[in-house]
């Protein structure tokens, strides 16, 4: 069965979280009171069910109790671990199941109590007393509920009787449904697991290691009944074997496992192994709202390495600095990948900005006081890497959104002259202006493909920008936040490109399936937006400005702070650009019906609060109620 001792491995990595959760003082109480419980319930029936089974047994009976308490323990010792979690299991079950129907309940739980002490002594100091207390109580409420099952239904202990064999069955269902439901909810109490996935994740691990004890308990019956000591000998032998297979195939398994989400060259994990730890931990920041960083370094000039002593030196300097990086973060809970080429990745829980930032400059430190072969060729005079970090923010929802601001970051520490550490969003506002005016061309000549396309996109583009302009200056955004947010309403329609002219442009209302292509737009956009470096960062405001606050817009249907801020005022002002402009689906309205129609939908299509700001804005504006728009292309 399932032990309370049990390596149960819900940690992909290491033990070290699965301590820290068994530590927290808020899981340990609750922990407490349900293994409380099951002590209390699990002695109390041990009480009843042994009924005094210490002084009436005869030194004949305790001789077996010995011998079956011995084979309990040799099967106990010889636990293996189940692909793919690692639950572990021994196939000491087999030998209290066949104690219950061959010599009854009082013996099986003397069997379990003289078996659960040399456990105890063999394990003293490596397994908590409590644990060990837990187990036992576990076994006695399987036990007894079993032999109650079992003599419910008519069967008598001796002998196995073919014509009773669905008391034997409905005795050990409810054996393995008990251990798994005890198990399973010790699990959901103590790491919050989901009870159903906790549940249905063990059956079908272990279903296949159930039924072979189930099988081995009825030959145990059988063996017991006609041969014995001998019988029990060749019991205990055959599920040593099965035992043992399944140890192999488990570490088999592991291996290969292990091999697919390392890195042959550096023995770092690999790419795809990153992306799948990026998820969890992005998941369990957002859960707990811990700090989580994500650092992206690229050797400098590593192509001038490689040019001069060629691929094989090349690689062994990339082995050279994933050794560093090992070395340097063992003692951390980093995790190092080796991203790509000469690329790697340091995700980094429970560090901020800021911690990250010292960490990757210490480590950079260390890199340029290295010595390795050939190291004064590169233009610093020593090794060198650029390094980005992102910042995990609750309003990232991709980990393609994090690894992109630690790549721009990457990519602006590489622009500032290589061996930096930079965090994404800290340029100084200088540097951002002189790059913002080119940007901001760069855009409007895609934007321009809409002259002849669709010329509504293109004046209701340039007038959004022009809003977010001015609502910049109102929020007083900092000169990063403005950029992004000004661009971001420039470039937000870009996906109606892919639009045919024909929908883009009909006067009478969409069909259907007109309508469901008019919403893949952003979606398209958003793929355009991350063909180029320079505006991968604008893709959220594409992408989700038909989010609606109440949770009914579109792609995702994401709600409330879910979508970020400024996207959200990106949907407010774009409304209301649609709502004061002609088009083709829609009739005009004044200024002042506009107003009236943000403050109806604010609080379900609009963030409230934005919805007031922008009306004081627009009021400022216009404040005779004009018809005429602000802005005239
Ligand atoms: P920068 O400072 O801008 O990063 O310049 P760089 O020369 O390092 O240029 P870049 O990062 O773009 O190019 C990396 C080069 O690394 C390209 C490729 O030839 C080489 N490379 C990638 N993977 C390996 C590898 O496994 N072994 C070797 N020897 N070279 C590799
Ligand atoms: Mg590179
Ligand atoms: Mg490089």
């Amino acid at each position: 069965m399932i032990p309370w001792r049990s390596t149960h491995n819900h940690e992909r990595r290491g033990g070290a979280a699965l301590f820290k959760r068994i530590t927290g003082s808020f899981l340990l109480n609750k922990g407490h009171l349900y293994s409380f419980i099951i002590c209390l319930t699990g002695l109390g029936l041990f009480v009843i069910y042994s009924e005094g089974s210490l002084q009436h047994f005869s030194s004949s009976a305790w001789g077996w109790v010995t011998a079956m308490a011995g084979a309990a323990v040799i099967l106990t010792l010889f636990t293996f671990q189940l692909p793919p979690q690692g639950n572990g299991l021994s196939l000491d079950s087999s030998v209290y199941l066949a104690c219950i129907f061959v010599f009854g309940p009082s013996f099986t739980l003397m069997v379990l109590l003289l078996s659960s002490l040399v456990l105890m002594f063999f394990e003293w100091g490596n397994t908590a007393w409590w644990k060990h207390l837990n187990n036992f109580a576990v076994y006695c409420i399987m036990i007894t509920s079993a032999s109650y099952v079992f003599a419910a239904l008519g069967a008598v202990y001796g002998p196995l009787l073919s014509s009773r064999l669905e008391a034997y069955i409905s005795a050990m269902a409810i054996y393995f449904i008990l251990n798994t439901l005890l198990i399973g909810f010790y699990y959901y109490v103590v790491f919050h697991k989901n009870l159903y996935d906790t549940l249905k994740g063990m059956l079908t691990d272990t279903i296949l290691a159930y039924s072979c004890t189930l099988v081995l308990s009825l030959v145990l019956t059988i063996l017991l009944y006609h041969n014995q000591m001998v019988g029990l000998g060749l019991f205990l032998c055959l599920s040593i074997l099965i035992s043992y297979s399944f140890k192999r195939l488990f570490s088999m398994y592991r291996d290969i496992e292990e091999r697919s989400n390392r890195d042959p060259r550096t023995g770092l994990f690999n790419h795809s192994y990153f992306e799948l730890a990026l998820e969890e931990e992005m998941r369990s920041s957002q859960a707990s709202g811990t700090a989580l960083s994500l650092a992206m370094i690229d050797i400098d000039d590593f192509k001038k390495y490689n040019d001069h002593f060629g691929h094989l030196k090349g690689d062994g300097l990339i082995v050279f600095l994933a050794e560093l990086l090992k070395r340097e973060t063992q003692d951390t809970n980093i995790m190092v990948s080796r991203y790509g080429g000469e690329e790697f990745t340091l995700l980094m829980p429970g560090y901020d900005a800021t911690a990250a930032r010292n960490f990757m400059e210490s480590l950079r430190k260390t890199l340029n006081h290295s010595r390795f072969e050939g190291s004064e060729i590169f233009p610093q005079g020593c090794l060198a890497f650029s390094a980005g970090i992102a910042a995990y923010q609750p309003d990232v929802h991709f980990k393609s959104e994090l690894v992109d601001h630690a790549d721009q970051a990457l990519y602006y520490a590489k622009k500032q002259g290589k061996n930096l550490v930079h965090i994404y969003g800290s340029q100084s506002p200088l540097e951002q202006d002189i790059d913002f005016s080119q940007d901001v061309r760069d855009i409007e000549q895609q934007l321009n493909l809409f002259m002849y396309k669709d010329l509504e996109t293109f004046k209701h583009s340039k007038r959004v920008f022009r809003y977010a302009m001015d609502i910049s200056e109102l929020l007083n955004l900092d000169p990063l936040t403005k950029r992004q947010f000004t661009l971001g309403a420039l470039i937000h329609d870009i996906g109606k490109l892919e639009i045919p002219w024909g929908i883009l442009n009909k006067k009478d209302k969409l069909a259907p399936e007109e309508w469901e292509m008019v919403k893949w737009h952003v979606t398209w956009g958003r793929e355009m937006a991350l063909t180029n470096d320079k505006f991968k960062e604008l893709a959220p405001y594409i992408e989700l400005h038909h989010e609606r606050y109440d949770g009914k817009g579109y792609p995702y249907g994401f709600k409330y702070e879910e979508i970020p801020r400024l996207c959200r005022m990106l949907t407010i002002i774009d409304s209301f650009d649609a709502m004061t402009t002609e088009r083709p689906y829609q009739p005009t309205k004044s200024f002042q019906e506009a107003i009236v129609e943000l403050r109806a939908c604010a609080g379900s299509q609009f963030d409230p609060e934005l919805t007031e700001l922008f009306i004081q804005y627009i009021q400022k504006q216009d404040p005779c109620g004009s018809e005429a728009a602000i802005y005239i292309s």
